[in-house]
């Protein structure tokens, strides 16, 4: 198969809050790209009819972490009439998979952020806004659901242009809204869009209505005044009056969007069929393909200097696994995006983060997903996303690359479990199921982790919330079958140190024979929360031989992974190793570990120890009459509120609160509003625990 033309590739991402559409929006796509796609291909004879006859019955769902599907825009755009190739990259639906969700942004090049036309933003959309901020993600907005009771397009816009960004800009409005909701304005080509036909398939363009035009002229007038402000020429031509083309408006925009300087604003019912294939024209007029990004950075791993590769199949291979998901049918499936190079079946790759250089990873298979079908290709060019089968020991974040030129993109940065529970297979064998699952899903999901207690010999498992660890866990249960008890949530507290000490540490053991000795002295600092771990070696003049040094770092790390207030690992400490001794043959890496070890602990103890617990944000929505009991209850939770405001006819309270007083939140919610109340959670920071409860926490009565 010949290449797709680059600049005709999108690898787009759709982000939403729970329930505002995503899905809703995503099965359209699919079905209207389906349908595009097999106009495009009638010669083989299916009817448009006959296929979507057959869709119907089948229903399209996206479950592939990466879907391909084909798009050709409507009329009068540049390039008229050529056929655009999208991947859609999944993004997870809940606020506790933060970490996935920053996976699939590192990959993709734009977004199209969806709300709901009655809720406008909601807090996981300020959340994954932020996140795509973060990793530069050129956007466009669709406001869904115009057609519910209490849906308002202005109000939607709104609320972005409020609480995301001054850039959002209105090119759209729709024609009545709630029930009366029927078609949408377009402000650039000044025309009426109304979809006919079962499914909206048929896009009908007409004049604008007559009652509507004065309207439509000043909202034009405001996108124009905003788009050309983002060019000189443009500005120029607006402020003087003159005509401008629509071919002008879109490349004044395009050019924006791409800058993060503006960010275009859709809108439309997904599922009254409304609105969806203009937002998908919106991707390919206006999102970038591949070669409009800046080329993507990696490290060297030989010089650790940074490098950088373009998409350009020409260069050395390099690609980044964003997924590794247990496929029903082929095992565990590797999902990659090549940044630069290409890539043939039953070619060798090197992954730089695991390999010795003898071993590399063979591509025995290369997949395409698209909605109801997966296909075998031969060969993956840059920019494109696919996946393969059978790789052994590259994980989710890892790179792939051609050995001889080696590059390591950088590694997403995932938030630590801040949850942990422990779980007991019922049954011997369920206890290997159990081993072969837990292995699946750390392999899946880097903020699933996975240990041993090691004075039970229980098995702990740990994530970013209660909702997290309960999806994994029955999904032990449903794909891996494993029958186990599971224990009650625990929260993952951690321990540091807020003053600074010098400490000796002495392991000498000289009573007849060869003996033991190790002897160092360390400076054990406080850092800046968050911050993590860092040894220093400031050893002068070989008071201790270099050989000796990583067996002291060893020795100080494991000492605080065992914490010393309440078996909590410790983080967020600077340890200076500046003296000690060595005797010339009793010396042993042993000896020097234990010294270190030893050193950590006594030091930490003297160093004002204090246990830190995850302190989540929170949002909780209820309508009126509840707002009373709702706030109550989140101040017995040690909830310190920060804001509370209306949406709709609903309260809305944000806060934060310790995860050990959260537990069960959800339950206590729906009994406090019958029901009604909603909330999201995620994790903020680690704070200091209080006194008295640090206390019994000690004491063992908390845990
Ligand atoms: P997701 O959680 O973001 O994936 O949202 P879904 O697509 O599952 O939609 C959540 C709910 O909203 C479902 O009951 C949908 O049928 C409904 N929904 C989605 N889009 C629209 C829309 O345009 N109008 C109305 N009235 N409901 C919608």
């Amino acid at each position: 198969m010949p290449r797709y033309p680059i600049e005709q590739t999108r690898n787009i991402g759709i982000i939403a809050h729970i329930d505002a559409g995503k899905t809703t929006v995503s099965e359209r796509v699919l079905f209207y790209t389906g349908i595009s796609h097999k106009i495009g291909e009638v010669h083989e004879g299916d009817t448009v009819m006959d296929w979507m006859a057959q869709e119907r019955e089948r229903g399209i769902t996206i479950t592939a972490a990466a879907t391909t599907c084909f798009w050709t825009p409507r009329k009068g755009r540049e390039g008229e009439g050529r056929e655009f190739w999208i991947n859609i990259i999944d993004t997870p639906g809940h606020i506790d998979f933060t970490a996935e969700v920053q996976r699939s942004l590192r990959v993709l090049d734009g977004a199209v952020v969806v709300f709901d036309g009655v809720a406008g933003v909601e807090a996981q959309s300020e959340t994954v806004w932020r996140q795509a901020d973060g990793y530069k993600v050129p956007r466009v907005c669709f406001i869904n659901k115009l057609d519910r009771m209490g849906a308002n397009f202005e109000k939607g816009l709104e609320s972005i242009l409020q609480k995301l960004t001054k850039s959002a800009v209105a090119v759209q409005i729709p024609i009545g809204q709630e029930e009366n909701f029927s078609g949408i304005i377009d402000l650039i080509t000044q025309k009426a869009y109304k979809f006919e036909g079962d499914r909206g398939e048929n896009v009908v363009e007409t004049d604008i209505p007559p009652e509507l035009r004065e309207k439509a002229g000043e909202w034009r007038y405001k996108m124009l005044e905003q788009v050309a402000a983002e060019d000189h020429g443009l500005l120029g031509k607006f402020l003087e009056g003159k005509e401008i083309t629509v071919e002008e408006i879109r490349q004044v925009l395009r050019k924006a969007v791409l800058q993060y300087k503006l960010v275009p604003v859709f809108c439309g019912s997904a599922l009254k069929n409304k609105g969806v294939q203009l937002v998908l024209d919106a991707v390919c007029d206006y999102l970038p393909s591949p070669t409009d990004l800046p080329p993507t950075e990696g490290i060297d791993p030989k010089t650790n200097e940074k490098i950088t590769r373009n998409p350009d199949d020409t260069e050395p291979f390099a690609a980044l696994v964003f997924k590794i998901a247990s496929d029903p049918f082929v095992g565990s499936l590797a999902y990659f995006r090549v940044y630069s190079g290409k890539l043939a079946k039953g070619s060798y790759v090197f992954n730089p983060l695991t390999g010795s250089g003898k071993e590399k990873e063979r591509i025995g298979r290369i997949l395409r997903m698209h909605a109801n079908t997966r296909k075998e290709i031969d060969e993956v060019f840059s920019g494109d996303i696919a996946a393969t089968v059978g790789l052994k020991k590259t994980g989710t974040g890892h790179t792939l690359c051609d050995e001889t030129n080696q590059i390591i993109f950088e590694k997403p940065v995932f938030p630590e479990p801040v949850i942990s529970i422990r779980i007991e297979p019922k049954t011997k064998a369920d206890q290997e199921k159990l081993i072969n699952a837990l292995k699946k899903l750390t392999d899946e999901d880097p903020t699933f982790r996975v240990k041993e207690d090691q004075e039970t010999g229980e098995t702990i498992m740990s994530g970013m919330g209660e909702l997290h660890l309960d999806i994994l866990v029955d999904r032990m249960k449903r794909e891996f079958s494993v029958e186990a008890n599971v224990g009650k949530p625990q929260v993952a507290y951690k321990e540091t140190i807020c003053a600074a000490v010098e400490q000796e540490g002495k392991y000498i053991r000289q009573s007849g024979g060869r003996g033991q000795y190790g002897h160092v002295w360390i400076k054990i600092k406080p850092k800046e929360r968050g911050t993590g771990f860092e040894f220093v070696n400031a050893i002068k003049g070989g008071a201790i031989p270099g050989e000796y040094i990583p067996a002291v770092e060893k020795g100080v790390k494991e000492a605080m992974a065992k914490g010393v207030l309440a078996g909590y690992p410790m983080v967020d400490m600077e340890i200076t190793l500046y003296d000690g001794s060595f005797h010339e043959v009793d010396s042993s890496e042993m000896a020097f570990k234990i010294a270190g070890s030893m050193a950590l602990q006594d030091g930490s103890k003297k160093a004002k120890p204090i246990l830190l617990e995850p302190i989540m944000k929170i949002e909780a929505t209820c309508p009126e009459e509840f707002f009373g009991d709702v706030l109550g209850d989140l101040n017995r939770r040690r909830g310190i509120i920060e804001e509370t405001e209306e949406r709709g006819n609903l309260k809305v309270i944000k806060c934060t609160s310790p995860l050990s007083e959260m537990f069960g939140y959800a339950t206590s919610l729906r009994s406090l509003t019958q029901g009604r109340g909603t909330f999201t959670m995620e994790f903020g920071r680690y704070e200091k625990v209080p006194e008295s409860i640090t206390q019994e926490i000690v004491e063992g009565k908390r845990r």
